[in-house]
């Protein structure tokens, strides 16, 4: 799995996907640059999210709202105060963790210790073993998992009291160590906030503090009136928009998994109280489903239904995708409940309330909201489209299956020979399709590698001019994920394209 991880990210330079941002001073941390065919991607799959929640749903409109919003936003919302990650620094090593994460790390290891008891005695005992009874007698395997849940409670209950020198107690006391270095030389536990600050103004005793918003909810949020009256929306209805959100991450060490600076889709449905379960739940089977059309394998997915909730939500789900390193978050589907606009009346003093004709009732509407990180997507989208395949001749090749709905370049043109006219005409066949679809010519090299390039870089078609073209006006089509080739006339290549590209067809 971690060698597959490395083929993602080096591959996602090879082939122009992903830089590293400011890569000639040797980047800046998880920060990344998308490259020309990341770009198109990136679009695409953006492109594919905002039409099936935009264009498919008459009740839900668009906004675009600006990424520095007035301070008081992120006070209402809870982000000051709250929104902060427990950091704890190693004396000897330097090096800065993440003190939660380094007690669910030392939990996780106790787990499979135990996990690794219960495979061991399953072997010794074969058919006649009793994994429950094991579990529940074994004084090792007892001992690993209360050990587990012991140091799990006192996390939690530390950090719910905001008892951050109990959680360095803890640490120190469970012997963990830093992971690079063996140290157990800590630092004390420091809250730390994640949002980016930034200045509005010219002179440094006029200016405003101001933060990069850190997610793009808000933004929908406080024009949540403006957007309903100049539509003349009717409850229920959802706002959905697509942009920047920064996140100053104290560990980022997982490619575009989690950046400092990402993109996100979010939507937010606004809805009567007492009907937001029901709109919860058609979501989170909504936003399944959109991913599933993408043909990525079910089993690559499930729900993970969240125990402990944010301060804002009555109930929460993430869409979790088996990535290479493992089940993790993609997408999150939360009950906001009226938290945020609630919020919001109080500190701007203007009503955010919505008068429902039907039922002759003034409230504050519930609200569901769907949040997926591009991102995440995109890498999610790369790492599975990512394959190595053995063929029939015994070589190997390496292809990027990418839904066609979502290649960046749908067909690449080559000509067999860079003679006898054939040049000409593959360039006439590039400026038909330009108008409709994102084609490349391409007369390097023997034609098979040229296959084997555009293999690599995830294009579902490359169309070949021959001799033959000249006299019956057909090329040869050859498919990417069957390498199967087929002779199709001319005027006919534009309709295969059409078709593997069809929203209908992918969406519905
Ligand atoms: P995590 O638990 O992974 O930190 P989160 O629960 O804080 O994520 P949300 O605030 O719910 O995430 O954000 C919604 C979505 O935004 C996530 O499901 C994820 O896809 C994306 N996202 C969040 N943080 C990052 C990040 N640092 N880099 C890339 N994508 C992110």
């Amino acid at each position: 799995m971690e060698d597959h991880f490395k083929k993602v990210v080096s591959h996602s330079k090879e082939y122009g996907y992903i830089f590293q941002s400011s890569e000639i001073y040797d980047g800046l941390s998880a920060v990344y640059d998308y490259a020309q065919n990341g770009v198109e991607l990136k679009k695409n799959i953006r492109e594919y999210w905002w039409r099936s929640m935009v264009y498919m749903h008459q009740n839900i409109v668009g906004l675009d709202a600006a990424i520095l919003m007035h301070p008081t936003t992120w006070k209402a919302s809870g982000h000051v105060d709250a929104f902060s990650d427990p950091l704890i620094d190693n004396k000897d090593s330097k090096k800065r963790y993440r003190a939660d994460v380094l007690v669910e790390d030392y939990a996780e290891k106790l787990n499979i210790k135990a996990q690794k008891e219960v495979a061991k005695a399953k072997k010794r005992f074969g058919e006649s073993f009793d994994e429950a009874q094991f579990v529940s007698t074994n004084p090792r395997v007892v001992k690993y998992l209360a050990d587990k849940e012991a140091a799990l409670k006192r996390l939690n209950t530390s950090l719910e009291k905001e008892d951050l020198a109990d959680v360095k107690a803890l640490i120190e006391e469970l012997g963990i160590a830093c992971p690079e270095s063996g140290s157990k030389n800590w630092t004390d536990v420091k809250q730390f906030n994640l949002m980016f600050g930034t200045k509005l103004g010219a002179s440094a005793e006029s200016a405003t503090d101001l933060y990069l918003r850190p997610e793009t909810a808000q933004g929908i949020f406080v024009n949540f009136l403006n957007v309903q009256k100049s539509g003349r929306m009717k409850i229920p209805f959802g706002i959905a928009q697509t942009g920047k959100a920064f996140r100053n991450e104290i560990v980022a060490r997982q490619f575009i998994f989690r950046m400092r600076e990402f993109e996100q889709m979010e939507m937010q449905f606004f809805v009567r109280p007492g009907e937001e379960m029901k709109w919860y739940n058609y979501w989170k089977e909504t936003r399944l489903n959109w991913h599933l059309s993408l043909g990525m394998g079910d089993e690559n997915y499930r729900f993970h239904d969240h125990e402990k909730l944010a301060h804002y939500a009555n109930a929460a789900a993430d869409i979790e995708f088996n990535f290479p390193f493992g089940f993790k978050e993609l997408e999150g589907i939360h009950s906001r409940t009226d938290f945020d606009l609630k919020a919001h009346e109080e500190f701007s003093g203007k009503k955010l309330k919505f008068f429902d004709p039907e039922i002759n009732e003034n409230y504050t509407p519930y609200v569901v909201e769907t949040s997926i990180g591009l991102d995440r997507m995109f890498l999610a989208v790369l790492s599975h489209s990512l394959q190595e395949e053995s063929l029939e001749d015994g070589s190997t090749r390496t292809v990027l299956k990418l839904p066609s709905i979502l290649a960046p370049v749908k067909a690449a043109i080559f000509p067999l020979v860079k003679k006898d006219g054939l040049q000409e005409i593959a360039h006439d066949i590039v400026e038909t399709l330009k108008w409709d679809y994102n084609v490349i010519y391409d007369e390097k090299d023997a034609v098979g590698r040229r296959y084997r390039r555009q293999d690599a870089a995830g294009t579902p078609f490359c169309i070949t001019v021959d001799h033959q073209t000249k006299e019956d006006q057909t090329v040869t089509i050859r498919y990417r994920d069957t390498m199967k080739q087929e002779r199709i006339a001319i005027s006919e290549i534009s309709e295969k394209l059409k078709i593997s590209i069809s929203y209908k067809d992918w969406l519905s």
